[in-house]
């Protein structure tokens, strides 16, 4: 059976109000942009979102939207008893077909609609169909399958399948960030989270040319790709940072040297930030993984900072990221090896507990400013992938 359409539901706590209706148009235009050529309309009806004319991989594409709760493919009859019952009978047989079933329940909704009889009369005549017509059972606590029915307006549609969405709240509803995106496992992750949030990212990675190959800016490239699967859409930076990091070589303890450049890469970010009009920055730390992530050295870091630094994976452990890099499709490119720039000029004696007056008294030694400058004029911006 071909759906008449798919009909996403998203959640609506936190949606009153002012706020609504820019969601749910955020939410649209997202599965409007996702779906492209693989459906027809993308329509709002009455707290769900229509799409019509769903090619066959139009389903999946749905479950990656920001904001989706959860996606059914749904037939569509008239609000009218008998040809529901009708349309709930061929949705049944038709899921019984793809996957035997036994037990089943219906559940019958009305929003909206001039259709006279109660949802417990719906679910009790298109249940008696069933029941007789597929010889099924009635299960009301573990059925095998629900059949759903939502009357809305003139128009009931009806499924025996939801899959989940991704929850959360569309693309661009919270407003841009920049994130730092490392070609390693978690800043994806970290960028995948804020995307989910509603935030709206702008990719900056930080590479050690001259001293590096491309390897880490290929590796961000694809997973640019991967990221804007789920809606990432704005253009990315590409920054050189291989001299400013000589440069800090040559007049810092080699023991900060890896906190400097993070301080380097905060206040780079921030100044794209402002180019885009970004609300924070975002980073992948996650506490005391490695020694420029302990809290000292976070504050260390992050007093440079003017906007939000934002760290989504602070209280989260590897084990945890790599599986959440696995579900976001990342893993596999973060996993491979690349040269990065942090590793550049590395200490054999990182420090674990800096101060803020010792990353201030350190970068007295050089002209920060005009190292920001410098990269930031190097900065080479990519289109949206
Ligand atoms: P990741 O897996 O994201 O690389 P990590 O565990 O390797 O993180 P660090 O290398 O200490 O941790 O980096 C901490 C965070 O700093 C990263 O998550 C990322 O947000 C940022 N960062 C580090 N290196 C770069 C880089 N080359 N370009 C952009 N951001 C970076
Ligand atoms: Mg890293």
């Amino acid at each position: 059976m071909n759906p008449d359409l798919l009909l996403a539901h998203y959640h609506e706590i936190g949606l009153k109000g002012r706020n609504r209706p820019r969601f749910e148009r955020a939410l649209r235009d997202n599965l409007r942009r996702a779906l492209g050529d693989s459906a027809g309309k993308v329509r709002l009806v009455s707290g769900r979102v229509e799409i019509t004319e769903p090619k066959p991989d139009a389903l999946e594409l749905v479950t990656r939207v920001f904001g989706v709760a959860n996606v059914a493919p749904v037939l569509v009859a008239p609000a009218d008893l008998d040809a529901i019952v009708a349309t709930a009978l061929d949705v049944a047989r038709d899921a019984d077909t793809l996957t035997p079933f036994e037990t089943f329940e219906v559940r019958a909704r009305r929003a909206r609609t001039p259709f006279a009889p109660t949802s417990q009369v719906v679910n009790e005549k298109v249940g008696d169909a069933i029941r007789l017509g597929l010889a099924k059972r009635v299960d009301l606590s573990h059925p095998d399958v629900s059949v759903r029915i939502e009357i809305v307006h003139d128009k009931a549609y009806v499924s025996a399948a939801k899959l989940p969405g991704p929850g959360g709240l569309p693309v661009g509803t919270a407003g841009p960030v920049v994130t730092l995106l490392s070609a390693g496992i978690d800043s994806p992750v970290a960028t995948w989270r804020m995307m989910r949030r509603g935030a709206d990212p702008i990719a900056v990675h930080f590479h050690g040319q001259p001293f590096t190959d491309r390897s880490s800016e290929q590796k961000v490239t694809q997973l640019l790709e991967v990221l804007s699967r789920w809606g990432y859409r704005q253009p990315w930076w590409s920054v050189p940072m291989g001299e400013a990091q000589r440069e800090i070589t040559l007049s810092a303890p080699s023991s900060l040297r890896v906190l400097l450049y993070r301080r380097l890469m905060v206040r780079v970010a921030e100044g794209l930030a402002a180019r885009h009009g970004a609300l924070a920055v975002v980073t992948g730390e996650s506490l005391g993984q490695v020694a420029s992530q302990t809290l000292e050295n976070m504050a260390a870091v992050g007093s440079v900072a003017t906007l939000p630094l934002l760290r989504p994976l602070v209280g989260t452990d590897k084990v945890e990221i790599i599986d959440e890099a696995r579900r976001v499709g990342s893993y596999d490119i973060s996993a491979e090896a690349h040269q990065d720039c942090c590793t550049l000029f590395e200490p054999r004696d990182p420090a674990t507990h800096a101060s803020i007056a010792e990353l201030d008294e350190a970068e007295s030694g050089y002209d920060i400013d005009v190292l920001v400058t410098n990269c930031l004029e190097q900065a080479q911006k990519g289109s949206a992938p």
